[in-house]
């Protein structure tokens, strides 16, 4: 599914991903954790193709095809699903209406008909149902004075709608309470699939008791440095980042 190949990546002229290696199979959750500034979001950025981050070496395959030379909206079309840590607040437009023409924008990259509607309604509705969100919440303007929880279920919301084949999670800084821990964990388990993969970027292990990953690996200095099961995200818990501080 995921294939990343000697990457290296720099943000204002700051050398930030340095040879990073990481396949991720088709139905697998890969949990990515390391210490703080070892380039956890910028990978994530990077792989969502923001603007800002330039690659100068390496590269990104999904499902075998290079996406490193295409648009956010190209790779979002193509399936890749960044969740933002700190959603953007989007005043004076609806939830709905930002559902609606993320989806639709989407569709058109993929050559499919815009949604109706009334099937756009549907979609929604049963989606919304499905994650304990009220109609009232997608009338209000995107994140405006959305709790916490609201915003997590939104994103989850928004992750379900565009239907994924690479959803990245990086919820790093973000300390989240156990109510969202739950939303994320129960919307991310729910969205598991034979044919979708996870990339969960977590700095704590407690995420991983409820999103149970397939591996999970070490990044330090802008490169996995270690790999293992599930297993290896207790041991860090244990022992901390200390080893890998400098391990690059
Ligand atoms: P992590 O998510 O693992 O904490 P980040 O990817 O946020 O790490 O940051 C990695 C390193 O890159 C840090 O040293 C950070 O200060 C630096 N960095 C991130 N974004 C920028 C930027 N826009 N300009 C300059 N340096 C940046
Ligand atoms: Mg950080
Ligand atoms: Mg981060």
């Amino acid at each position: 599914m995921l294939e990343i190949r000697n990457l290296h990546a720099e943000v204002e002229d700051k050398k930030i991903l340095n040879g990073l290696n990481l396949t991720v199979a088709a139905g697998e959750v890969a949990a990515i954790m390391g210490p703080n500034g070892s380039g956890k979001s910028t990978l994530s950025y990077v792989l969502s193709g923001k603007p800002g981050y330039t690659v100068t070496d390496g590269e990104v395959l999904l499902n075998g095809e290079s996406i490193l030379q295409m648009a956010a909206d190209e790779r979002a079309a193509k399936g890749v699903f960044l969740a933002f840590q700190y959603p953007m607040e989007v005043p004076g437009v609806a939830t709905m209406t930002f559902l609606k023409t993320a989806m639709n924008a989407q569709r058109k990259h993929r050559g499919e008909p815009e949604l109706t509607t009334p099937d756009f309604m549907k979609l929604v509705k049963a989606e919304a149902e499905a994650l304990l969100i009220k109609q009232e919440m997608l009338r209000r303007s995107v994140n405006v004075g959305f709790s916490g929880g609201e915003k997590k279920r939104n994103e989850i919301l928004q992750m379900s709608l565009l239907d994924p084949k690479l959803a990245i999670l990086d919820e790093t800084d973000s300390g989240l309470d156990i109510d969202a821990l739950r939303i994320v964990s129960d919307g991310v388990n729910r969205l598991r699939r034979a044919d979708r993969s996870f990339i969960v970027i977590t700095h704590y292990q407690r995420l991983l008791n409820h999103i149970v990953p397939d591996s999970v690996h070490v990044m330090s200095k802008g490169r996995i440095v270690r790999s293992g099961g599930k297993e290896l995200a207790l041991e860090l818990e244990a022992n901390g980042y200390r080893d890998y501080q400098d391990a690059a």
